[in-house]
């Protein structure tokens, strides 16, 4: 089936809905989305939110810039996808009503699992001809993530992608095995992950970082004429970050955290405490390395091993 909206010449944004599936009402399951067709041929896009139905910041992203675009100064395509996970998000969680996680199905089959179908579906019409795509994503329960780049930093194109963003904190993951963005790195789709904030939470901040980003995107790209008001223009970043690695708690009890997400630290910096339920100290949280702290843990109850801090580290040059 192709999407009506491929044919129709620009400029236009269109706001459409497509089949997806049925629920076990009977009843129709439809993904919406957002079709932007500027006014001369150029760079077509994709941009995802909600693979992860509890993720809802990237939503908002979406939203957003949406209303920023302007069609007649647009050049290109952009297709924007502020819920993928349809099933998911009606749950109110990550993951699908069979449990799986969409992120690991990528690219799907037509006749597979439900999971499976329903990426497939994402695969055909949004991604495979894409030139480049964007995956919008939330830290997982209890954790915050300070906005940051995540994407194969070995792959040229996708490097450039990241550090288009105009972002400072680029972490270098491939990605694991049937995600999106893996699996479209390695057809050769340059495709990063914006990682930010907490699920169940549309976040004002994280909202403006996520718009501000993708406008540098599409700016860099020459799909946009220039960076809207109250926005900047992003710096193009020096290095990345290579390894990432948790803090994890030595003690169970309460954690007072002193360090948050985006602050800079150095090696053997105290991050925060673990008390007993009297206050008393037990532990204290040190980094290991010196780096960048990407997101924490906001759960004051903590046990032996519980994740504490993500801890970005190992610099190396962008170009
Ligand atoms: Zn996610």
């Amino acid at each position: 089936m192709e999407l009506p909206e491929k044919r129709l010449p620009g400029p236009f944004i269109l706001r459409n809905h497509i089949k997806l599936d049925e629920d076990s009402t009977s009843r129709a399951v439809e993904l919406p989305y957002i079709f932007i067709r500027g006014a001369h041929p150029g760079p077509k896009g994709v941009i995802l939110a909600t693979i992860h139905g509890d993720e809802l910041n990237g939503i908002g992203i979406i939203h957003e810039l949406a209303r920023r675009i302007v069609p007649a100064l647009f050049t290109g395509e952009l297709y924007l996808l502020p819920v993928v996970s349809v099933p998911a998000y009606n749950l109110q969680s990550r993951y699908l009503p069979d449990r799986r996680d969409l992120n690991r199905l990528f690219p799907g089959a037509e006749n597979g699992s439900e999971g499976s179908r329903l990426a497939n579906l994402i695969w055909k019409n949004f991604v495979e001809n894409t030139d480049f795509g964007i995956d919008l994503h939330s830290a997982s329960y209890s954790r915050w993530n300070y906005p940051h780049i995540r994407g194969n930093m070995r792959s040229p194109r996708s490097r450039l992608l990241a550090r288009s963003f105009g972002h400072s904190l680029i972490i270098h993951s491939q990605g694991v095995a049937g995600s999106l963005r893996k699996e479209a790195t390695k057809r050769g789709i340059p495709f990063v992950l914006f990682e930010a904030g907490q699920v169940n939470r549309i976040e004002e901040d994280v909202l403006n970082a996520g718009v501000e980003g993708l406008l540098n995107v599409l700016h860099n790209m020459e799909m946009i004429p220039e960076i809207p008001d109250g926005f900047h223009t992003g710096e193009i970043p020096e290095f990345y970050y290579s390894e990432t690695d948790w803090v994890r708690a030595e003690a169970g009890g309460l954690f007072y955290p002193r360090a948050h997400p985006g602050d800079k630290i150095e090696k053997r910096e105290e991050l925060g405490i673990i008390t007993d339920l009297l206050g008393k100290e037990l532990s204290t949280v040190q980094s290991p390395v010196s780096g960048h702290i990407l997101g924490f843990n906001q759960h004051p109850q903590v046990v032996p091993g519980r994740a504490l801090y993500h801890i970005a580290h190992t610099p190396k040059p962008l170009r």
